[in-house]
C-alpha cells in the first residue's frame, strides 16, 4: 500500500490510491487531462459542482512559493537590478510550472483539504471494484 504522499506524487485517486487522476504525466507530449471518474473505483473528482475553483488558491500558493524562490535565487546567483531579468524569469518560471501548479494543486486539494474525501484500503489495489462501480 503507499502512502498519501505517494499517492500525490503519483496523481493517483484519493479514495483508492490505485487509479490515475491524470491520463498522460505533466510534462508529456499530448496535453494532460484529468479523468471525471476514477478509472479503477469510479470515485467522482470533482465532488461537487465548481469544486476545483478552490483549487486556484493552491495553485496560487504554489506559485508565490516558486516565484519568491527563484526571486530570490536570480538575486543571489546574478547580484542583477535590472527589473527585466526578473520580469523574464519569472514570466518563463510561470509558464513552466503551469502544467505543475495545474496537476498537483488538484492532487493536494482532493488529499489533503478535503475532509469529506479519505482513502479507503478496501479499495486499494488495481481492478477491485471496478467492474460493478463502471456504467
Ligand atoms: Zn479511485
Amino acid at each position: 500500500m503507499i502512502s498519501k504522499l505517494q499517492a500525490v506524487l503519483h496523481s493517483k485517486c484519493p479514495k483508492c490510491r490505485t487509479g490515475n487522476m491524470y491520463s498522460g504525466s505533466a510534462y508529456g507530449l499530448s496535453r494532460q487531462k484529468m479523468y471525471e471518474f476514477c478509472p479503477n473505483c469510479g470515485f467522482k473528482f470533482e465532488i461537487e459542482p465548481g469544486y476545483f475553483y478552490a483549487a486556484m488558491y493552491v495553485s496560487y500558493a504554489f506559485s508565490v512559493a516558486e516565484v519568491l524562490t527563484l526571486a530570490l535565487a536570480t538575486a543571489f546567483i546574478t547580484h542583477s537590478e535590472s527589473p527585466w531579468l526578473y520580469i523574464a524569469v519569472l514570466f518563463i518560471a510561470i509558464v513552466i510550472f503551469a502544467p505543475f501548479n495545474y496537476r498537483y494543486s488538484r492532487l493536494v486539494l482532493l488529499h489533503y483539504l478535503s475532509p469529506k474525501v479519505s482513502f479507503d484500503p478496501k479499495l486499494y489495489g488495481e481492478g477491485k471494484n471496478s467492474a460493478d462501480l463502471k456504467g
